[in-house]
């Protein structure tokens, strides 16, 4: 099979800070083991794709990382501090620190609806005190420029499309200028016009060095702009590696048949 040409990111600075590090994680809800002992390594720049079957604990392993889920056991660490040692108690400051370090963009963007674009993204940092009302509108619309909605900045949430909304989500998670954003499956809420806008959105930040865990669907998306996948199934991390070696090289039965089934899909 003839290998993509897998477009490059530009290349990071330097990869060697670890900014999330999460080992033995598991969760149950009732008898439903959701997650069994998963584990992720992410470092400055770093992209890292999490793909799986639905149901493989993708999304609750990622919610796990910044505690909007706590795990039963495992140990998290955000930039080399420990906030989540087995089932030990996490503290408030500790919580409201991962939340700032960690922005995560949601399938549903949870925008405010009473609130215009400019306002959804400036609010955050005014409820946060990192910014006087000035400095978070110059912020605020910087930030909507990058995510090329700045024409848009005065509409009202609802007045968004559900692409344009995605985009307002970003603009406000990158608002709170944090270590790595977190995306809980960004573009399946979206039709196919609207992702490729926010998967353009998502690349261009990958390319400019952001941080980023992304849970997706989006297998040509994985392809090109992870560093790195991770391959879940049930519960469990079953492989992980750079896109080329999980697209073209897996070593697990499962990984290779659902790369294969994802190559057949993107045509190759
Ligand atoms: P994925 O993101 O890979 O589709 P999820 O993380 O959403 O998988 O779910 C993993 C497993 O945990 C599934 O069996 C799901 O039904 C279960 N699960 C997730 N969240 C909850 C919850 N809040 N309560 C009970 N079961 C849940």
């Amino acid at each position: 099979m003839e290998t993509l040409a897998v477009e490059r990111r530009i290349p990071a600075v330097a990869k060697t800070e670890s900014i999330i590090k999460a080992e033995g994680v598991s969760l149950s809800f009732g008898n439903v083991t959701a997650l069994d002992n998963v584990g992720i390594d992410v470092s400055q720049s770093e992209v890292v794709t999490i793909v799986g079957p639905s149901g493989a604990g993708k999304s609750t392993f990622l919610r796990c990382l910044n505690l909007l889920t706590k795990p039963d056991t495992g140990r998290i660490a955000i930039e080399g501090k420990l906030i989540f040692n087995n089932s030990g108690t996490v503290n408030k400051r500790d919580l409201r620190e991962v939340r700032r370090k960690l922005g995560m963009v949601f399938q549903r963007f949870h925008l405010f609806p009473h609130l215009t674009a400019l306002e959804n993204v400036t609010l955050a940092m005014l409820d946060a005190r990192i910014a006087t009302r000035d400095e978070a509108v110059e912020i605020a619309t910087g930030l909507l420029d990058r995510v090329g909605l700045l024409k848009r900045a005065l509409a009202p949430a609802p007045r968004l499309s559900g692409g344009e909304q995605q985009r307002v989500a970003i603009a406000r998670a990158l608002a709170m200028k944090p270590r790595a954003l977190l995306f809980d499956e960004p573009t399946s809420a979206l039709d196919p016009e609207a992702s490729r806008e926010v998967l353009s959105v998502m690349k261009e930040l990958a390319q400019q060095g952001t941080t980023m865990v992304v849970v997706t669907h989006e297998m040509k998306f994985a392809l090109n702009v992870s560093d790195r996948i991770l391959f879940m199934e049930a519960g469990r991390a079953i492989e992980s590696g750079s896109a080329e070696d999980m697209f073209y090289r897996a070593k697990s039965p499962r990984a290779k048949e659902f790369f294969a089934q994802a190559l057949n899909h993107l045509g190759n």
